[in-house]
C-alpha cells in the first residue's frame, strides 16, 4: 500500500488524464521536455509544487516520473487526497468523448496497465471526467480495462 502526505492517508485509487494539447503540440518532444512544460504551465497556475500529477506516458509508451507517490498531487479538485494523477500525452486533439483508441496508443495502454497491476493495494482507477464536467481523458475509464 501506497499512503500520501502527513496523515499517511492510503491510496486506493488511480485519476487519467490528458494533457489538452493541439494535435502535434507535443511532437518530436522527449519526455522530460514534456514535463519542463506541464510543470511552467501548473507553476503559471499556482500549484506550489509544481507538476500536479504522479508520471506521464508518452505516445510511445515511454513513463517519466512526477510528484512522488507518497506525495499529494494536484490534479483533480477534491479528490487529490489518496488518489494517484496519470497524465496520457494524446497523439491527437481531443474534441469529444471517445475510445482510448481515438487518442491514445496501444504502447500507452501495456505501459499504464503494467504500471497500475503492480501497485500494491490499487483497487480503482477513475477519469478526470468521472468528477468534473470535462472530456479529460476524453474516454469513459473503467477500472477493469486497467487492473
Ligand atoms: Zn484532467
Amino acid at each position: 500500500m501506497i499512503y500520501q502526505g502527513k496523515a499517511r492517508v492510503p491510496v486506493r485509487e488511480a485519476v487519467l488524464h490528458c494533457a489538452a494539447i493541439k494535435t502535434g503540440q507535443f511532437k518530436h518532444m522527449r519526455p522530460f521536455q514534456v514535463f519542463a512544460t506541464i510543470n511552467q504551465w501548473h507553476t503559471e497556475r499556482g500549484f506550489k509544487n509544481g507538476f500536479g500529477y504522479h508520471g506521464l506516458f508518452m505516445p510511445d509508451g515511454q513513463f517519466y516520473e512526477g510528484r512522488p507517490f507518497e506525495m499529494i498531487g494536484a490534479h483533480v479538485l477534491g479528490h487529490n487526497v489518496g488518489t494517484l494523477g496519470f497524465l496520457l500525452i494524446e497523439s491527437r486533439e481531443i474534441t469529444r468523448m471517445g475510445v482510448f483508441d481515438d487518442y491514445f496508443t496501444a504502447r500507452q495502454a501495456l505501459a499504464l496497465q503494467a504500471r497500475l497491476r503492480t501497485m500494491p493495494g490499487l483497487q480503482k482507477v477513475s477519469g478526470h471526467n468521472d468528477y468534473a464536467p470535462k472530456l479529460c481523458p476524453g474516454f469513459k475509464v473503467r477500472s477493469e480495462d486497467w487492473l
